[in-house]
């Protein structure tokens, strides 16, 4: 049976949590335990598949088709376990299935209320799985004290009481605000958190102190004091030059042998750093700087593609370079020339997206790419808009366009060279969908394979032919463009394995155009970077020998 870890926030928000989760874990797995990570979220959505990425950053999509929080992006990027649909929940998931229940007649007539009904339902999620790892790292959303998180803090208490002793530990990550007048680290807040905590009945066990100084021994004892913990369990979080070092620098800290003690794991088995190691040293040795373009929508809030970014640093690490990535707003030339926004970098990206604003100037960032010999790498949205760019400036459609966009602007006459699909075999069963479904959870979601063509680069980049990749988008390339688009040099090289679904499309007379259905940055770690990235910071390399 597992050992449970919970890892709670006080003081102010966007402490780390997730990566404190995330960095412990793999410092866990670095001890040779089994580890899978969770994350429990107060807002009342049901997931996050319909929240504005300006609301909340990415939408991480699981394998088996769940819409997380980015924070499970970390938690895979750090471990490599792939997440479920079973390690995201919020507060709308909890009151739904609830609410469906009641109305089911499940309770028998009972009155519902938060205390024991919701609270039960959280601890059912808890332990679906329970006994499969060595260690369950559950991070619950938001700080100590928000009215929504109540029942969540409610629940892991309950919960580490109904467990054994000594199996379940609590760890609060706060910070420590440093005073400039007086040259000091101010613990108050962190006891203030610790007491909060501590009202509706834990005590935690580890305290995570985020500070932009280090600590003095003074000050430690201190919080120990005050908080009620070990001082040796008071671990201290300083700003990293990049996040990749947060399993050494959390190491070094003491974290995980806090844990450990909290525990009483004695004696605790030694780590073995290898990976962490070779990581911080591709962070630090490198030899020269690329310099690529994201072409997006949401380019004020860079989380809203977090796991892109993400996967080209990975794709940095393995061909020892920086990359610099500069965010480039589509909408600059929706109706302007492209050039002035795109030249001088290495490679284009452009990324995943919902809507029509933003996607006239995407087309005119393919169509760069394509005359400019820039490698370009199209995800999603971004291979869509490649293929509606070859349809209008090279085979002769002028009308082309997407269903996704053309049909709410009045239905206008054009080519649907991207056409709202409506049914698609899944592993062996047929999904079906209409046009007026529900927006929540409605899309192609999950993993899919691909078959890909024999001698095609993308074949070559991956180094096989049989791929499996995520994805989440409501609308596809109509195969029916397939032959006259190959004619004038577009192949198409990855498709679903019926045949019917084009997954992957790239350009035969140039050095990197690549544009996939689905989106490879979520399967991307620091220590196993994708192909695709590896290729494409690969290419932008070359490129930038060229320029
Ligand atoms: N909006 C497009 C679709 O639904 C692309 C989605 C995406 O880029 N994730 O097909």
């Amino acid at each position: 049976m597992a050992r449970f870890i919970f890892i709670t926030g006080g003081v102010v928000s966007s402490l780390g949590k997730g990566l404190a989760s995330a960095a412990l874990g793999s410092l866990l797995q670095a001890r040779g335990y089994s580890v899978r990570l969770r994350k429990l979220d107060p807002y009342l959505n049901v997931d996050p598949g319909t929240m504005s990425p300006f609301e909340h950053g990415e939408v991480f999509v699981t394998d088996d088709g769940a819409e997380t929080d980015l924070d499970l992006g970390h938690y895979e990027r750090f471990t490599g376990v792939p997440a479920r649909n079973t390690d995201s929940v919020s507060s709308g998931r909890i009151y739904s299935t609830v609410l469906e229940k009641e109305r089911r007649g499940d309770y028998l007539g009972k009155t519902i209320q938060v205390v024991p009904h919701v609270t039960n339902e959280i601890k059912d999620f808890l332990a679906v799985g329970e006994d499969e790892v060595d260690f369950m790292l559950c991070e619950i959303g938001g700080t100590v004290g928000d009215i929504e998180g109540l029942p969540f803090f409610e629940a892991i208490r309950q919960f580490s009481h109904d467990k054994p002793r000594g199996q379940c530990i609590f760890m609060h990550l706060t910070l420590l605000p440093y005073l400039a007048a007086s040259g000091e680290l101010k613990t108050k807040p962190t006891q203030h958190s610790v007491k909060e905590l501590q009202s509706i009945g834990i005590a935690p066990d580890v305290l995570v102190c985020r500070s932009e100084h280090p600590i003095p021994e003074k000050e430690r004892a201190k919080i120990a004091l005050f908080c009620n913990v070990r001082k040796e369990a008071v671990v201290a979080a300083y700003d990293l030059a990049s996040i990749y070092e947060a399993p050494l620098a959390y190491h070094k800290e003491g974290l995980d042998q806090a844990v450990l003690d909290a525990f009483a794991i004695s004696p605790a088995p030694r780590p073995n750093l290898r990976v962490w190691n070779d990581v911080y040293d591709r962070i630090h040795n490198t030899d020269g700087e690329v310099k690529i373009a994201i072409v997006g929508k949401y380019v004020q809030l860079e989380d809203a593609y977090k796991s892109i970014k993400e996967a080209l640093i990975h794709g940095g690490m393995s061909n020892r370079v920086k990359v610099r990535v500069e965010w480039v707003d589509a909408e600059l030339f929706d109706s302007a020339d492209a050039a002035p926004h795109l030249e001088g970098y290495h490679a284009i990206l452009v990324p995943g997206g919902f809507g029509e604003r933003g996607t006239e100037g995407k087309i005119k960032a393919a169509q760069f790419a394509r005359e400019k010999n820039v490698p370009y790498l199209g995800i999603c949205l971004g291979m869509q808009m490649a293929v509606i760019e070859a349809a209008r400036n090279v085979a002769g459609l002028k009308t082309a366009g997407s269903e996704e966009f053309d049909h709410e602007a009045g239905k206008k006459r054009f080519e649907p060279v991207v056409y709202h699909l409506k049914e698609w075999v899944q592993g062996n069963h047929k999904v079906e969908r209409s046009s007026d479904d529900d927006k929540g959870g409605t899309m192609r979601l999950g993993a899919y394979d691909a078959a890909l063509s024999e001698g095609s680069k993308v074949a070559e980049v991956y180094g096989s032919t049989a791929i499996e990749e995520r994805h989440r988008h409501r609308y596809e390339v109509d195969i029916k463009y397939r032959e006259k688009l190959e004619s004038f040099g577009l192949m198409f090289s990855g498709m679903s394995p019926d045949g019917r679904l084009p997954e992957i499309v790239e350009w035969t007379d140039h050095p990197w155009f690549i544009g996939v259905q689905f989106h490879p940055e979520l399967k991307s770690k620091p220590f196993a970077p994708h192909p695709l990235f590896d290729g494409f910071v690969k290419a932008a390399v070359e490129n930038s020998r060229l320029v």
